[in-house]
């Protein structure tokens, strides 16, 4: 953490619920601690027999899943380290346009694995940030928003030291009364990336093979489970947790909820990301989705974000037959809003008669 979960309080002595004035204060009162002497030994919580990691017999085999992953990742002190510093040279003075587009490789940090396994601190790296900014200045508007985005991190800690069940129960108890669906098949075909939104899919198939998620999908996805699917934010925290490299207690459940719309300071529920208009406006160049939904990716740009609403002679063209080669839509997005607002007027309903 920049600073402990308890130590950053309201005026009125109680902890920010909402992400502005934390962010605000922390901004106004922090200033990263020298770095700590380099350790000279190490001494390990049990007796190891050898620290030759492969005799240990970790990596999976039968089969082995974790080609995508070792091809992704560079794991470890000096990793993290250098993608710290490529993303201070090609990154950072970007970041307020670039870091919601998923087709750019130095849009975000990707620094978020590291700092989820402790191989860097977040005081490191706002140390290098204001140590950058002080050569480049221009850079200064990419580097604050980078900033209060870890901050964001923090302030996940803060809800879950308050509430230490905020993986489980909803921050906002109101969401009790949710009435949300069950269906096994649905929630398959999201974590399978097979819903037939290419901008769903590729981000589901980009976190089964790379353990990561860019932000802006992740946000889309989430969004697409909890209200065009109707399934509880729980299933998506589950899935997140095991699959994604950079799983993180605080950071998976805050967001999962601010996207549900029952967290602290959280997105309205009404809000419901449209998952074609997000594809065209963030995968601007078409790149993320090509990638991966390869089968897709001879389709026209006009039609990469919703194949169905191509004509058969396009989509022959392009080698596609939908319900075969790619999934139709698993529900219409007009009516899947639809649902999705009539249930929150029921948990509204409930609420109030309560
Ligand atoms: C549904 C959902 C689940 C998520 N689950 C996780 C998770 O398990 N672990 C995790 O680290 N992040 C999670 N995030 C937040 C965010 O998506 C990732 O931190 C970010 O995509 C990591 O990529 P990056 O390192 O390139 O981020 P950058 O944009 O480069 O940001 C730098 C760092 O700031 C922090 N950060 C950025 N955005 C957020 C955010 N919204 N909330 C908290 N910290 C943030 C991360 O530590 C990140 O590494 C989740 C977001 C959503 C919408």
């Amino acid at each position: 953490m920049l600073t402990e979960p308890w130590t950053v309080r309201t005026g009125t002595g109680s902890y920010y619920k909402v992400f502005t004035p934390y962010w605000k204060a922390v901004r106004a009162l922090y200033a990263p601690p020298p770095p700590q002497p380099r350790l000279e030994s190490l001494q390990a919580s049990q007796k190891l027999n050898t620290d030759n990691l492969d005799a240990w017999q970790l990596h999976p085999h039968k089969p082995d899943w974790s080609d995508g992953l070792s091809s992704a990742w560079r794991p470890g002190e000096a990793g993290a380290k250098d993608r710290l510093g490529a993303f201070l040279q090609k990154g950072i003075g970007f970041y307020d346009r670039h870091r919601n587009r998923p087709d750019l490789d130095h849009g975000t940090s990707r620094l978020s694995p590291h700092l989820a396994w402790g191989e860097i601190a977040p005081s490191t790296i706002w140390r290098a940030v204001q140590h950058h900014i002080s050569a480049h200045e221009a850079d200064v508007d990419g580097a604050m928003v980078f900033l209060s985005e870890l901050v964001w991190r923090d302030f996940a800690y803060v809800l879950l030291f308050h509430k230490p069940n905020l993986a489980i129960e909803n921050y906002n108890q109101d969401f009790d009364l949710m009435p949300w669906r069950a269906s096994e098949t649905d929630l398959l075909a999201w974590q399978q990336g097979q819903t037939g939104y290419p901008i769903v899919d590729a981000g589901m198939r980009e976190l089964w093979t790379t353990g990561w998620m860019h932000n802006r999908v992740r946000m889309i996805v989430a969004s697409f489970l909890t209200k065009h699917l109707l399934l509880p934010w729980q299933h998506g925290e589950t899935w997140f947790w095991d699959t994604l490299v950079d799983a993180d207690a605080a950071s998976n459940s805050a967001s999962w909820q601010w996207t549900a719309g029952s967290g602290a300071d959280a997105a309205p529920y009404f809000r419901v990301f449209n998952p074609i208009s997000q594809g065209e406006k963030f995968d601007e160049t078409g790149d993320y989705v090509r990638k991966w939904c390869p089968e897709l990716s001879r389709l026209p740009g006009k039609y990469l974000y919703a194949p169905w609403k191509a004509d058969p002679v396009t989509l022959a063209k392009a080698g596609i037959r939908l319900g075969h080669t790619y999934p139709a839509p698993i529900i219409e997005h007009t009516a899947g809003r639809q649902r999705a607002l009539d249930a929150y007027a029921t948990l509204k309903r409930r609420r109030d008669a309560a």
